[in-house]
Order: structure tokens, then C-alpha cells, then sequence
């Protein structure tokens, strides 16, 4: 397979067939981000893709199906139009019968400029899941982080991918409001998490990488992160106050100092309760050690 620079696949996909059709990300702004800066953002050549699926066929035909899934990489793939992107996923079709879902990372721009339709006829030809990066439902955090996208687009992305019939998978992230914003942050992304009501949850902790635009930010005093356990209340007030019809909501990425993995609203009274005793004990040794989290 031909993969340029490094790869980043949600944990959920860590099984999956990943094919990289865009190298790096469109938008490459996002004030905590680094995953894609050294990157140029661009399409794949078409031939290189038929040459990464012929060998994923190859692999197949000699050791069996090896995986029921793929992961469309890079950053933001989904921004590809639809005629660059129907033909992959037709590929894969044909030459990956046993692959069931196609993935991709997305966003209010890749899904805003695709009609109803248009989503529609991707979700025909495999495209199963979009991984939504939402990180905040606060107008005035997403403007700081650069996110590119408001609130209210946000609850629209939701709508054409529910009406579309493609799963959605919102990624939050807890802290990424600094300490000024924090309260806000925690119960905007509430409300518009109920809006949306998707059928995936899952909430990130930030952490501030070296060289970002957010590192510079902290570096001037104008960015406090809040503290672990600031972050784990904005988790808590996220829980209590989203008003879902089922949504597996999870906090088990490596980066969180809590992991958390549940069904809401079946699990909401446990969760909380497993929370309120973390944030009465306050007990450092109940979080996950720095040394074992990860971005
Ligand atoms: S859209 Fe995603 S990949 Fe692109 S800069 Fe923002 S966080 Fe990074």
C-alpha cells in the first residue's frame, strides 16, 4: 500500500482496510492540530488507488478475507467531489466484495457541498460512516480554534447524513475551549449534541502539541488549558445535559484521563455516578498516567 506521511484513522477503524485517496487535509487551520501541517493537500491519482485495492485483493485472495471494512484516508477525504469519489467506492465494490463499510473522515464542508442526493448515491456504493470532528457546539470556540464550521451548520451536517442514510460519528473535544470558555463549551456541546442527536459519540481530551497555533497561543497566556479535572467536568455536564434516542457514546480514546464506554440514554444515571465519585475523590491516581495517553 502507498501511504505518504502519517496515517490517522479513528480508533474504531484500527481493523480496517486504510486507503489513503487525498493526501493531508483541505482545511489544515485547526488551532490544535498538527496531523496534517507538513502536508500539501492533495487528490491521489487514480491509478495509484487501483494499485492499493489490486493488492489488498491480492492479500485477500492469499490469506482470506482479512477485514469487513475500509478507511478512506486522509484528513478530510470526504471534501473529494462525488465523481472522484463514486468511481473508489465502486472500486472497492468490485475488486472487495467482503469489505461491508467504507469510512471516512468528514465535516460541515465536505457534507455542506454534497446535495441530499449526492450523499445518497455514496451511501449506495458503500459509504457507510462519516467521523465527524465537530470538537465544540460553541460559536465562539469553534471561531477561536478555526474550525471552520458553526453551530448551526453543525445540526444541518447531521440532518442531510441522517436523511442520507450514512452513520454519523461526532467527535467532541473536552478542553478545547481553555479555561475561559470551558463552562460554555461543555453545555453548548450539549445542546447541540442533542440537536444533532447522532448515533455515535465520542469525546477527545485535548492536549496542546508543540509548534500549533493553540501551543503559541498558551505560550502568550492567551490559552489555559483546563485542568484534568475541569476537562472530566465538562465530560460530565456533556452527559447529564444531552438529551439522546440512542447513541453509543464513548470516552475511550487514548488521550482521555477517563475511559468511558456506554449507551445513552440506558447508561446515564452510571456513568454520572462513576463520574461525581471520580470528581469528589479528586484522586490523581484514578486517571489515566500522562505517560499513557496519547493525541
Ligand atoms: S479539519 Fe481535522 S485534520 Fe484538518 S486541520 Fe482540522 S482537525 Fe486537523
Amino acid at each position: 500500500m502507498d501511504y505518504v506521511g502519517r496515517i490517522y484513522r479513528p480508533p474504531s477503524e484500527a481493523r480496517s482496510l486504510l486507503v489513503q485517496v487525498t493526501i493531508g487535509c483541505s482545511h489544515n487551520r485547526c488551532t490544535y492540530c498538527d496531523m496534517y501541517r507538513d502536508k500539501r493537500f492533495r487528490p491521489k491519482d487514480f491509478a495509484q488507488i487501483e494499485a492499493d485495492v489490486a493488492e489488498a485483493k491480492a492479500a485477500a485472495e492469499q490469506h482470506g478475507a482479512f477485514t469487513r471494512r475500509a478507511f478512506l484516508c486522509d484528513g478530510d477525504a470526504l471534501i473529494l467531489p462525488t465523481k472522484r469519489l463514486l468511481p473508489i467506492l465502486e472500486l472497492i465494490r468490485r475488486e472487495l466484495p467482503f469489505i461491508e463499510r467504507v469510512g471516512v473522515y468528514g465535516d460541515t464542508r465536505s457534507v455542506g457541498r454534497k446535495s441530499v442526493e449526492e450523499l445518497r448515491a455514496l451511501r449506495e456504493a458503500g459509504l457507510g460512516i462519516v467521523y465527524h470532528g465537530m470538537e465544540s457546539g460553541d460559536d465562539e470556540v469553534l471561531a477561536r480554534i478555526d474550525k471552520g464550521g458553526t453551530r448551526a451548520e453543525m445540526i444541518e451536517t447531521a440532518r442531510r447524513l441522517r436523511e442520507a442514510g450514512i452513520d454519523h460519528s461526532v467527535m467532541v473535544l473536552l478542553g478545547v475551549g481553555g479555561e475561559a470558555l470551558s463552562e460554555q463549551h461543555a453545555r453548548n456541546t450539549a445542546s447541540v449534541l442533542s440537536e444533532m442527536d447522532p448515533p455515535f459519540v465520542g469525546a477527545l481530551t485535548t492536549t496542546v502539541v508543540p509548534g500549533t497555533p493553540m501551543a503559541e497561543s498558551q505560550a502568550k497566556g492567551e490559552f489555559r488549558l483546563p485542568s484534568k479535572f475541569r476537562m472530566i467536568e465538562e465530560l460530565r455536564t456533556i452527559v447529564a445535559e444531552s438529551e439522546f434516542t440512542n447513541t453509543r457514546f464513548s470516552a475511550n480514546h487514548a488521550s482521555n484521563y477517563v475511559p468511558i464506554r456506554s449507551s445513552l440514554p440506558r447508561d446515564k444515571k452510571a456513568v454520572l455516578a462513576a463520574l461525581d465519585e471520580i470528581l469528589e475523590d479528586r484522586d490523581e491516581r484514578r486517571l489515566k498516567p500522562e505517560s499513557l495517553r496519547a493525541l
